[in-house]
């Protein structure tokens, strides 16, 4: 699919855990309304599972023949064997997410126009999702800080697909318009599973929210997909009732459990199933830190009551989150805690990094949505602006680029697939 490249000599403007300094040695001015240069923004990311529960696909294709599903191939380590597997690209869960957090934001935002492809530059959607070249400056070009990687379905397409023959009838004579009529369509089939991942970097927790706005929403309403008749669209997957959702969240961006990532040649749902099974189990994190080095402590605090305590987040919240660093134990040393569904690695006080699981990790998101909404109710685009202005012209000024996050990721970048996606 072709990208739109970043400008040459484009200034790339990112973030990094501390407030920036221009190459002229001076601060940059630090942001309260955009995660781009503020102080207190975290690395969130987000796993999920999506489960097709009737028929759906990907994208529009009312308009020609036959509406091919994307597909690709991937190979399987242990014999070398080929699968075809269903993609459900980053690009399009973007756009899909991008509209409906524009959509969240026009209910209160008194500045310019802004939509897919009429990005307005200057707007806190903007800053958040990216874009290329201003108006007043061709060459900032605002690096996204939400990452959608690309989903490669669990289960194969000899078993996940069906065609689909559909009789277009001419509105006026009510006859089927013969042969150029019947409109073929490939549909993926209830029970195919989707492993999704997010990542947000350096975010707010207002910009954690207006992802969670969207990825909440769109899963609920089934956006995401065409052709949701009857029970189509897709929810999250569950396990003994709990839905499959982490939620990892940490101040530095430091994440000594990993993600729970399902391998793309995995064609067995229990096996996939297994992977977020295990990400919860502290037995078998403790022993994979211990693999590394680490002595670990695990400490379980399971309340009789398993049902989601909507006061904890608070209460962790004031709790120790990784500011008071007065009793930091050697960095070999790791606290494992887990209580309810949120599980902390701890190193001393120090909060390393929380992970939300189930029906927390759908709290942490639901929570974060509601104060999406409100900041984005009370946020004047006077002030915003004012604020990304002054950030302009300090990096103008410096006459250079700002550390610029060096993925190389287009993926990252404003794609053309924004405009297209449905
Ligand atoms: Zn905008």
């Amino acid at each position: 699919m072709p990208r739109k490249k970043s400008q040459p000599n484009a200034t790339e403007v990112s973030q990094v855990d501390t407030a920036q300094v221009s190459s002229a040695g001076n601060p940059l001015p630090e942001t309260i309304h955009t995660g781009v240069n503020a102080q207190n923004t975290k690395t969130v990311l987000v796993s999920a599972v999506l489960e097709v529960t009737g028929q759906v696909r990907f994208g529009d294709g009312t308009d020609v023949g036959l509406t091919v599903t994307e597909t690709d191939m991937v190979l399987r380590p242990s014999d070398g064997a080929q699968l075809q597997k269903f993609i459900f690209a980053g690009s399009k869960r973007r756009g899909v997410d991008r509209r409906t957090i524009h959509e969240l934001r026009d209910q209160h935002w008194n500045g310019d126009p802004c939509y897919i492809p009429n990005l307005c530059c200057n707007c806190p959607i903007c800053w958040l999702y990216g874009f290329t070249g201003t108006t007043q400056n061709k060459n900032i070009n605002a690096k996204s800080r939400v990452l959608y990687a690309s989903s490669v379905s669990v289960e194969e397409v000899q078993i996940g697909r069906n065609t689909h023959s559909r009789n277009q009838v001419d509105e006026k004579t009510q006859m089927t318009a013969g042969a150029a009529g019947i409109h073929e369509e490939e549909i993926i089939v209830a029970g195919v599973h989707f492993p999704t991942y997010t990542a947000l970097v350096h975010v707010l927790d207002w910009e954690i929210g207006a992802f969670a706005h969207a990825f909440l929403e769109n899963v609920n309403s089934n956006r995401y997909t065409a052709a949701s008749r009857a029970q189509g669209g897709m929810k999250f997957a569950e396990h003994e009732g709990k839905p499959l959702v982490i939620v990892d969240e940490s101040v530095q961006g430091i994440f000594p459990l990993p993600a729970p990532k399902i391998p793309g040649w995995e064609n067995n749902w229990q096996a996939a199933r297994a992977v977020f099974q295990d990400a919860v189990n502290t037995d078998r994190l403790q022993f994979a830190l211990q693999e590394q080095g680490f002595t670990v402590t695990v400490q379980k605090d399971e309340p009789q009551d398993q049902s989601p305590n909507p006061n904890a987040t608070e209460q962790e919240g004031q709790d120790d989150e990784g500011k008071d660093k007065q009793e930091t134990l050697p960095s070999d040393q790791l606290v494992l805690q887990k209580q309810g569904g949120v599980i902390k690695v701890k190193c001393g006080n120090d909060v390393i990094m929380t992970r939300y699981v189930g029906a927390r990790a759908l709290g942490y998101l639901r929570q974060r949505q509601l104060e999406a909404k409100s900041t984005l109710m009370d946020l004047k685009a006077d002030s915003f602006q004012t604020e990304i202005q002054t950030y302009l012209g300090a990096i103008t000024k410096s006459g250079q680029a700002p550390q610029a996050m060096a993925t190389g990721d287009e993926d990252t970048g404003e794609s053309s697939d924004d405009g297209r996606a449905d």
